[in-house]
């Protein structure tokens, strides 16, 4: 069977069977089902240096494409800042309006794709309103794809963890997402991530909850463990610029002890490494309920209040902190 059989069916499972609105990235190298859209208006975005091609396929959208364009031009702001610039040099990205429907419905994200590092397929409802635009997550998940390198198979898990964790934390970067509201969603959703019965660890265990919130478990645990070990000094957004610094984005196909190890050496630790040893093959729990209380957030009726004086209430507060300068993208109408 071809990798790409194989990612095929992964997107089928993802897509269809778990949720409509699952967003999937692959490293696929062939063209995915665009080839005979007709395009009727392309834009740019410009974040930084990088330039972002926006393809409208021939379709009528409700919204202004400002609208849509705008959106793309936060999400690309939110990834920037987290990483200090946009991962990729350039970039397209096709915006395919579906007829009769509503919401932003479906995203893929390949590497290497025709000559851009990274190609990004959204599918978008007819009738998307700016309010099912402002609650969309899927944009900026799809562009932190193109800031890790391509991964074999079953390291997929950390492409989908790292894109599930950061984009609420990039969103709170640039402001348009709160801390509350980020770490509430977390307290709701990560422990979707725990290994169920016969879990043979993430790299074998392929499964929706192990693949997005399972990576994310890890990533979350690994950046409280890295701030841990170098007193709040340095997070997993260090070991994640160093990658993409030293050529991992998405249009690169790495082993993940490759991205790993140079993430540890720009926080001076093992955690990345030492981490993926022990939850590769075994089905490793987390305590959450402990984890939440460590980091000061507790559940009431009314939501999550934060407690300050809790022993890591200060690692919760540099995870989620904003931005000083978000850095923001520019919209180019042709
Ligand atoms: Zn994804």
């Amino acid at each position: 069977m071809t990798g790409r059989l194989r990612v095929s069916l992964v997107i089928t499972l993802f897509c269809c069977l778990w949720t409509l609105a699952a967003p999937e990235k692959t490293a696929l190298a062939q063209g995915p089902g665009w080839r005979n859209v007709v395009i009727a208006e392309t834009d740019d975005i410009k974040v930084g240096t990088s330039t972002l091609q926006v393809d409208f396929a021939e379709g009528t959208l409700d919204l202004p494409k400002t609208a849509i364009l705008n959106h793309i031009g936060a999400a690309a702001g939110a990834v920037a800042t987290y990483y200090g610039r946009f991962p990729v040099s350039s970039a397209r990205i096709l915006v395919i309006p579906v007829e009769g429907r509503s919401g932003i419905l479906q995203g893929t994200t390949w590497g290497d794709m025709r000559g851009f590092p990274a190609f990004t397929r959204m599918r978008i409802g007819e009738h998307t309103t700016e309010a099912e635009l402002r609650d969309d997550w899927m944009m900026t998940h799809e562009l932190v794809h193109t800031a890790f390198p391509s991964m074999p198979d079953d390291q997929h898990w950390i492409e989908e963890g790292l894109a599930t964790y950061i984009e609420p934390i990039a969103r709170v970067m640039t402001g348009e997402l709160t801390a509350r509201k980020i770490w509430s969603d977390m307290v709701r959703d990560t422990h979707q991530g725990e290994p169920g019965p016969n879990d043979a660890g993430l790299d074998h265990t392929h499964t929706w909850g192990r693949t997005y919130w399972g990576g994310a478990m890890f990533c979350l645990v690994a950046d409280v463990q890295i701030r841990r070990e170098t007193h709040n000094r340095k997070g997993l957004q260090d070991a994640l610029r160093a990658i993409v610094d030293d050529g991992g984005t998405i249009d690169h196909n790495w082993t993940l002890p490759q991205a790993f190890a140079i993430g540890d050496q720009a926080t001076k630790t093992h955690v990345l490494m030492q981490m993926y040893d022990a939850w590769k093959d075994k089905p490793v729990t987390v305590d959450l309920p402990k984890l939440w209380n460590e980091l000061g957030i507790q559940s009431g009726a009314d939501g999550i209040e934060f407690i300050n004086n809790a022993p890591l209430a200060k690692i919760r507060e540099a995870i989620s902190k904003p931005a000083g300068r978000p850095i923001t993208a520019s919209i180019v109408r042709h």
